[in-house]
């Protein structure tokens, strides 16, 4: 059983800010996800009436004499769900950057004396087990 209590307040600290951040990746990997599906139906409607985007230089009348109220409304959506994929795929980055530093700063850190143990005791295997329970690899670099 994992006793928080044993283990040094540094890697206390350090396992529950990489619980932290390994929730945020994976949230914002999941409204990348989301945001990745709402982009996609737009951008089909668009592929699929594309011809209908085409401005007109013979009629005076209208520029956009095809395009109709749907075609608008595929076009903002596409747009705005874009900005999204943008934005999610830019703040994933930045936490994933946060994220594999402290993971390897645990992995640098997991060979040195990380409880406040003074007999043999197993904290160092429950430190590892609690944190690859929670998702977060130690193994691979
Ligand atoms: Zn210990």
């Amino acid at each position: 059983m994992y006793d928080q209590s044993q283990i040094s307040f540094i890697m206390q600290k350090k396992s529950e800010k990489i619980i932290e951040l390994k929730r945020s990746k994976d949230d914002l990997l999941r409204k990348l996800y989301l945001s990745s599906i709402a982009f996609a139906i737009p951008f089909l409607w668009i592929v699929r009436y594309h011809q209908r985007y085409f401005p007109s230089f013979e009629d005076s009348g209208k520029l956009f004499p095809h395009i109709t109220y749907p075609d608008v409304i595929a076009l903002i959506a596409s747009i705005a769900t874009a900005v999204l994929m943008y934005y999610y795929t830019r703040q994933h980055g930045k936490v994933k950057v946060k994220y594999d530093a402290l993971r390897h700063d645990i992995m640098d850190n997991i060979g040195t004396v990380i409880c406040i143990c003074h007999d043999q005791c197993n904290c160092r295997e429950e430190y590892i087990k609690h944190l690859v329970d929670n998702g977060i690899d130690l193994v691979i670099r």
